[in-house]
């Protein structure tokens, strides 16, 4: 049934205020469009909020991540522990620093990485731990850090899907190791695209600073040196404009997050999908920020595809996405040795999962939509 008297409804939108787009049209005007000004606000606005660390902005959540292990000393010889359950960069960029990713499956619960398998995986060639908050939820962090403290490990926590999520009311960002923000309009917090790095220190900030920018060091008008390899990952203040003019709603967009997903519970419970099987995310309503609304589907007690089932709703005029397949199946992983059945959890949850639309500007009502739509069609395509 086609619902053509409403609107399309995507499965993510940024918000962007009009004192946002006023503020990049003044930058525009300013004379100073790439990094400048605007880019140290936000990067003392970053640090602010996590807690008074030094924050470093990059051009993307890949870059920090890549810089994160450049500065950890992660490089050639080196094994770095992950999850498969992750957008494919979390994994690339260890290949990318010349190291060897080594993953652990996931709790399906949860879906991050499961931290008993994670400590099984530690050789003595593990050199650093990269955990992944899938859909803005934490891992236990007392016992990841209680892990990489016995084993002298580093962390570059992926914190792409995270920022404004929480751990026992500390802010993710604010304690721990090295953690890593990715800006994409995809993700909570957007500059368009972009990135920020959490450092330890005001050494590692100097490093980040290099690393992002041709290893230049400056003294004086007249001293220019570069004394590491570095790149080019700096943020345009155009884009950190956007990401301060966001930074301001941060509190109110997690917290809307955090009530559409309560009226996602409310409105599955008892419903035809539930009765089928169908899987819902740990019902956290303190520590994650829902990044994502993410579902899995019982394909066994189902006659139609998850390729199908995205058809159907977008039929019905609702968005979708699939977040992620697992990462070890791409053809780059196979090739270096990866096989199906390695981690059977990532595998399943990447082959049954379907992430719903949730973003800021949603109402109660387009959730309830959702629901009656899932829900609808589990009911039409049940098997026998
Ligand atoms: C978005 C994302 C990244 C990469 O961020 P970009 O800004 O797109 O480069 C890395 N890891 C995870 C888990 C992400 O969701």
């Amino acid at each position: 049934m086609t619902q053509s008297n409403v609107a399309f409804l995507p499965f993510v939108k940024p918000e962007i205020d009009e004192e946002t787009i006023q503020g990049v049209a003044d930058v525009l005007r300013s004379g100073w469009i790439t990094t400048g000004p605007q880019n140290q606000a936000f990067e003392a606005a970053l640090s602010a909020f996590c807690g008074g660390r030094p924050v470093r902005t990059f051009n993307s959540g890949t870059a920090t991540l890549e810089i994160g292990l450049r500065i950890a000393g992660v490089g050639a010889g080196d094994e770095v522990i992950t999850t498969p359950a992750s957008w494919v960069a979390t994994s690339n960029v260890v290949y990318e620093v010349g190291a060897t990713p080594v993953f652990a499956d996931i709790d399906p619960v949860t879906r991050n990485i499961d931290l008993d398998k994670l400590e099984a995986a530690i050789t003595p060639r593990t050199k650093a731990i990269i955990p992944v908050y899938l859909a803005g939820m934490p891992v236990d962090m007392d016992r990841l850090y209680a892990i990489a403290r016995q084993h002298g490990l580093r962390v570059i926590e992926d914190a792409a899907q995270a920022f404004g999520a929480t751990w026992n009311g500390k802010r993710i960002g604010a304690f721990g190791d090295l953690v890593s923000f990715s800006f994409h309009p995809n993700k909570n917090l957007t500059s368009i695209e972009g990135g920020a790095l959490v450092l330890n220190d005001e050494a590692e900030a100097l490093l980040a600073q290099k690393y992002r920018l041709q290893g230049i060091t400056r003294t004086g008008f007249d001293g220019m040196d570069c004394d590491v390899l570095g790149g080019k990952y700096n943020l345009t203040d155009v884009a950190a404009r956007v990401g301060l003019g966001q930074l301001k709603h941060i509190e109110r967009f997690t917290a809307q997050r955090r009530a559409l997903a309560r009226a996602y519970f409310a409105g599955f419970e008892g419903g035809a999908a539930v009765g089928l099987g169908m899987g819902l995310p740990v019902a956290d309503f303190a520590n994650s920020n829902w990044h994502m609304f993410q579902i899995t589907l019982p394909l066994e007690k189902l006659t139609i595809s998850r390729a199908d089932f995205m058809a159907q709703l977008k039929e019905r005029g609702i968005g979708s996405g699939v977040h992620y397949p697992a990462i070890h199946l791409f053809t780059l992983y196979r090739e270096r040795g990866f096989k199906a059945g390695m981690f059977p959890h990532a595998e399943r949850f990447g082959a049954t999962t379907v992430t719903l639309p949730l973003f800021t500007q949603m109402t109660n009502d387009d959730v309830a939509r959702v629901c009656r739509a899932v829900n609808e069609i589990c009911a039409q395509y049940a098997a026998g």
